[in-house]
């Protein structure tokens, strides 16, 4: 057993971070355990998590395991989770309710607990304590070891609960088995050293960690023999990658090189506006396969609370970025994250926010209210917005938000866009897919379409979505 610890998760040293190509075994005697037997995962959270649950997938599937959608129906059901607010905590206890129910009636179930809120101190205890029926505990850094934990499951039917709270290491060996054909997500980077103060990621995925270069180029081009369309470059603040390698390398170098590899499509998330830099946006500019679509978190327009959310920025840089990415770019669309409701936040800055957002009219915004994560600095500053002003604000900011997505929108009507059709549309017969510029077409369209870039003539504009007409292959 291994429990988190806070103090050494915020630790961060100048160790060298070790690069590990062979630490990923299936034990041989496991290798067969899953045949003919089910496994289900639930995943909760941003990209970042989606992707471990492909990893994850893969590495259950070397066992033999066959995935299916249904847990009801499952042996091993896997909960990738998600700690960045309360309510993404909620949804994975109600859940596990739900398995509890389940492994009444066939004990047999086994259910791994992994992700983000298992290296929180008070979930692992809780799950120690309170819910020992959860077989399999791991963290965010050991979830390559799922094997292990199953075969000792197996064999002593105790709950494996083993999460370390440390900076982390870079895993290159592990497998995949990617959820689409045609679009890839490549982590560039882990973990995170920014500390905003409201954010429980740096102590849930350790320091910042980029992966070299060529392991990244090498993994792009290895998508375009696949016949890959788009690549996206995941980390939790890509505009710092490279920082911590000491090789002379950065986001732009490595946006430039992934965009000689010619994979028709590539994006990236997230950037942090304090490290996006000139000749990225140059970059951006020059190559027409890195796409026109930039998510930059805002979090607030007061420069106040910026500084007390510990952003590195003030509202006017905010806006010079804004404004040299649309000179630059000039169809980039931009979308961004804003919290409200942060500790001290008065009328005065939630309207600083208002005009910010008047101001530069986003493409889209994901807007939350504040939610304070044992641990963070934020969580113990004074917070003396009601509940009910923090519902409020939110109210007003998403119907803001909503007005510029449309508007937004309206510009594409009768225009002719370039579509990847990814594939069923969730609207019945139709097909979709998204714009260079991030925006969802649904099209009526034969399936041959799916997994092709197509020109298509825009003929309805709705809030979230458009729809479209396929004009040519
Ligand atoms: N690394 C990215 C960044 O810096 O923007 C994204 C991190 S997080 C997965 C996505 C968004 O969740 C953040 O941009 C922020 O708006 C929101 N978020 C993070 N912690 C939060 C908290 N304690 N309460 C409310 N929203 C939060
Ligand atoms: Fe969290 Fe800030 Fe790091 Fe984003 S940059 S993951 S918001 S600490």
């Amino acid at each position: 057993m291994n429990m988190p610890n806070i103090n050494d998760a915020r630790k961060r040293t100048n160790n060298i971070i070790p690069i590990k190509r062979d630490d990923f075994i299936i034990p041989e005697e496991v290798k067969n355990i899953g045949k003919n037997k089910n496994y289900c995962i639930l995943t909760y959270g941003c990209q970042m998590n989606v992707h471990d649950s492909e990893n994850i997938s893969a590495i259950i599937e070397e066992m033999g395991y066959n995935k299916i959608d249904n847990m009801d129906n499952a042996n091993v059901i896997i909960l990738n989770t998600c700690a960045i607010r309360e309510n993404a905590h909620n949804k994975v206890m109600g859940m596990l309710g739900r398995i509890k129910h389940l492994k009444e009636k066939n004990p047999d179930i086994i259910t791994a607990f992994c992700g983000c809120m298992a290296q929180e101190v008070g979930i692992a205890n809780k799950l120690k304590d309170k819910y020992p029926w959860v077989d399999i505990v791991m963290g965010t850094h050991n979830f390559h070891k799922l094997p292990i934990y199953l075969k000792n499951t197996i064999s002593t039917n105790k709950q494996q609960l083993e999460v370390y709270s440390k900076e982390g290491d870079v895993i290159e060996c592990l497998p995949v088995k990617r959820d689409s054909k045609y679009k890839a997500w490549v982590n560039i980077m882990y973990g995170c050293d920014k500390f905003c103060t409201y954010c429980i990621v740096p102590y849930t995925r350790g320091k910042q960690r980029s992966r070299l270069p060529d392991d990244i180029i090498n993994e792009v081009k290895e998508l375009v023999k696949n016949n890959y369309k788009e690549v996206t470059l995941l980390g939790q603040n890509v505009n710092a990658y490279g920082k911590d390698l000491n090789i002379n390398y950065n986001m732009a170098n490595l946006l430039e090189d992934v965009a000689l590899t010619n994979i028709p499509r590539i994006r990236f998330v997230t950037s942090h506006p304090w490290d996006f830099t000139s000749d990225m946006i140059d970059i951006i500019a020059k190559y027409d396969n890195i796409m026109p679509y930039i998510h930059l978190p805002l979090q607030s327009g007061s420069t106040k609370i910026l500084n007390k959310m510990g952003r590195r920025y003030t509202k006017e840089e905010y806006i010079k970025l804004f404004k040299e990415i649309k000179n630059k770019i000039p169809n980039c669309s931009i979308t961004t994250d804003i919290i409200v409701g942060f500790p001290g936040e008065t009328k005065k800055d939630f309207k600083d926010t208002i005009d910010i957002v008047n101001e530069l009219k986003f493409d889209l915004a994901y807007t939350f209210i504040y939610s304070p994560r044992e641990g963070t600095p934020a969580s113990i500053m004074k917070d003396n917005v009601s509940v009910e002003e923090k519902k409020e604000r939110l109210a007003t900011l998403n119907e803001l938000i909503n007005k510029y997505a449309n508007l937004n929108n309206q510009k594409y009507k009768d225009k002719i866009v370039q579509v990847l059709i990814e594939g069923q549309s969730e609207k019945g017969n139709m097909l979709m897919g998204y714009t260079d510029t991030m925006k969802l077409v649904n099209i009526k369209a034969p399936e041959k379409y799916i997994g092709k870039i197509v020109n298509v003539k825009i003929t309805d504009i709705k809030t979230w979505s458009m729809d479209g007409v396929i004009i040519d292959d």
